[in-house]
């Protein structure tokens, strides 16, 4: 039976719902997040302000919710040149992925949050990869993460489970699960306070929260974000 979990937590609307879903299942649930030199310190704050919104409106979660925990990992901006860490335009590459793509970054979060996981006792790892709005990250696949489970549990000795909730579920469904988890305070808490444009924009408000309302990943949020609100009129 498995009762702590350790939740990969960026501050972002698919992150914050893998979370309060770990807060809702698990006794002791703590977070952490990766520091690799983001072009706006922007998500690292969101990560911080959606933490403090947690435990100061959900009481049933807040005694839960343990550290958080943040590691230093500047080395990726050695070892890659995106968008997301230098100062270049948003596009898509030869490959078919986009050039925000750090080749095996999810491995290397895995590895640390489950060497963290490990010293601090946590048994679950919880991180939000799906592959329904897929853009194409092959380190975010379902084969993927059964793979590092496996590579985790016996290079750690020690059975680590990944949990994976958005894995099969559309953005509009990950709207619905958030409401179906903590109602439409969570929903309003994601819209205000988590954060996913990747140019940093926090001055324009939109319907489903603060973005430039142009870069790929506000247009998955918006697109999702619609989806949900007209669902939600038709019920
Ligand atoms: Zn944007």
């Amino acid at each position: 039976m498995h009762t702590t979990a350790l939740v990969l937590f960026s501050g972002g609307q698919d992150s914050t719902t893998c979370l309060a879903q770990a807060l809702s299942k698990y006794e002791r649930v703590e977070t952490v997040g990766f520091d690799y030199g983001q072009r706006h310190s922007v998500e690292l704050q969101a990560r911080l302000v959606v933490l403090r919104e947690i435990r100061s409106q959900f009481t049933q979660w807040a005694h839960k919710l343990g550290q958080d925990h943040l590691l230093d990992l500047a080395v990726l901006g050695q070892v890659s040149e995106t968008s997301l860490t230098r100062d270049t335009a948003f596009r898509m590459e030869s490959s078919g992925l986009p050039n925000t793509f750090v080749p095996g970054r999810n491995l290397l979060f895995l590895t640390l949050a489950a060497a963290l996981a490990y010293r601090r006792d946590l048994q679950v790892l919880v991180t939000g990869v799906c592959e329904t709005d897929f853009s194409g990250y092959p380190d975010c696949r379902d084969d993927t993460m059964k793979a590092m489970q496996l590579a985790l549990s016996l290079g750690m000795d020690k059975r680590f489970l990944i949990e994976t909730p958005l894995m099969w579920i559309d953005k509009a469904a990950t709207w619905a699960l958030a409401e179906a988890l903590g109602g439409q305070a969570l929903v309003q808490l994601i819209i205000e306070h988590t954060h996913t444009c990747y140019l940093g924009d926090r001055t324009h408000r939109q319907a489903w929260g603060y973005g430039c309302g142009q870069c790929p990943a506000c247009e998955l949020r918006l697109r999702g974000y619609a989806a949900y609100a007209a669902a939600l009129s038709r019920r």
